[in-house]
């Protein structure tokens, strides 16, 4: 028999591009995924080799006691709370409730690709949304691109690549204008403080999405949790698997919630660190974004080199960092690092110093 797969999958889906492994050595300094460069706390070591034990059972429907640890660290109800395998996982239940084929998702550009994917997943159409000079949100711009088939905004605040803020009132102001679900993603909240997670109960279409990926450390272990009006929660829980999270996650993310002094000793460390590696990034001449983050988005136009080429001449080097040039509309000079310890941060620098010298000897 002669089936062709081809013939049988969506043609959506066929559009999607097929994932990468990035090969990356041992001694890798990866600055290119965002990630904290600390380990997590011994608490969260503990508590996974602890419940390693129990892993032939199922873990907890509604992720058990972690929903309610959830709500107090956020001064939150329970039921205004939904966890997911890592934020990315609910990025996707949102469009799969809310957006049907043909119908659009509006994302200010540049901005986290997840959104663009799942979109693009279940067949929506992403909508793409200039921002201000400097990145900031453009309000008017997005309230022109609101038609019938609006579903869905998404909001980074911090924005990632960009690593800016959006204020408070510009939210508001969506929030206002905007009859469709707004999310505002708040990866970042614990190295800038800034939510709307308050306004949740006062309108009905706003999803606040956070995770434990970034400032606690715990990227690897994928736990991102989500508030919203009760209804939005109650739907989305309708629509998402059974068991989303992993057993380990939900005591990791128990005990992670339990060491906040771990946590916010390894904020202050890379707040340190972030300003040091900005300005040196500014002594070598490269063009350093305000950051609201972990992570800082660089320009390297006045370098007069490519981001494709810098970074591509830090990976010969076992130095990873997330080029942006020529994505979603920017020029071909911008990349990403994240903040690692002083020694990557270090390593980086000093490579770049030498990709200045050789472009400067030209
Ligand atoms: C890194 C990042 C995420 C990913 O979160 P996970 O919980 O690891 O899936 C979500 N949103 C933004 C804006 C990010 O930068």
């Amino acid at each position: 028999m002669n089936i062709e797969i081809e013939d049988l999958v969506k043609e959506h889906i066929k559009a999607l591009s097929p994932k990468q492994a990035l090969q990356k050595g041992d001694r890798a300094i990866r600055l290119d995924k965002g990630e904290l460069p600390y380990p997590p706390s011994p608490e969260v070591i503990q508590a996974i080799a602890d419940a390693a034990s129990e892993i032939n059972r199922y873990p907890d429907i509604l992720g058990g006691t972690l929903r309610g640890a959830l709500a107090e660290y956020t001064d939150t109800k329970a039921e205004r709370i939904i966890m997911g395998n890592g934020s990315d996982d609910l990025i996707e239940l949102i469009v799969k409730v809310f957006v049907k084929p043909g119908e659009e998702v509006l994302l200010p550009m540049p901005t986290f690709f997840v959104y663009e994917f799942a979109t693009k997943v279940v067949g929506g159409v992403p909508v793409w949304v200039k921002r201000t000079e400097n990145f900031g949100l453009d309000v008017e711009a997005i309230i022109e691109k609101v038609t019938p088939k609006t579903k869905v905004l998404f909001l980074a605040n911090p924005n990632n690549p960009t690593a800016n803020l959006v204020s408070r009132d510009s939210i508001l102001k969506v929030l206002n204008h905007l009859n469709c679900i707004v999310v505002v993603d708040e990866c970042y909240y614990e190295f800038c403080q800034e939510t709307v997670s308050d306004l949740i109960e006062a309108y009905p279409n706003l999803i606040v999405l956070r995770s434990l990926s970034k400032s606690f450390g715990l990227a690897g272990i994928r736990l991102g949790y989500g508030m919203a009006n009760q209804t939005i929660i109650d739907y989305l829980y309708r629509a998402a698997q059974l068991f989303p999270v992993n057993k380990l996650a939900l005591v990791a993310a128990n005990a992670a919630l339990k060491d906040k002094a771990y946590v916010y000793a390894n904020i202050e460390k890379i707040s340190q660190e972030k300003t040091n590696l900005a300005r040196e990034l500014e002594t070598l001449g490269l063009i350093v974004y305000p950051s609201a983050t972990n992570f800082l988005f660089v320009e390297t136009k006045p370098l007069g080199v490519t981001s494709q080429d810098l970074v591509q001449s830090l990976r010969e080097k076992n130095i990873f960092v997330a080029d942006f040039g020529l994505k979603q509309g920017l020029e071909a000079y911008y990349f990403r690092t994240a903040v690692g310890t002083p020694e990557e941060n270090q390593v980086l620098l000093a490579q770049l110093k030498k990709v200045n010298y050789l472009l400067s000897d030209r």
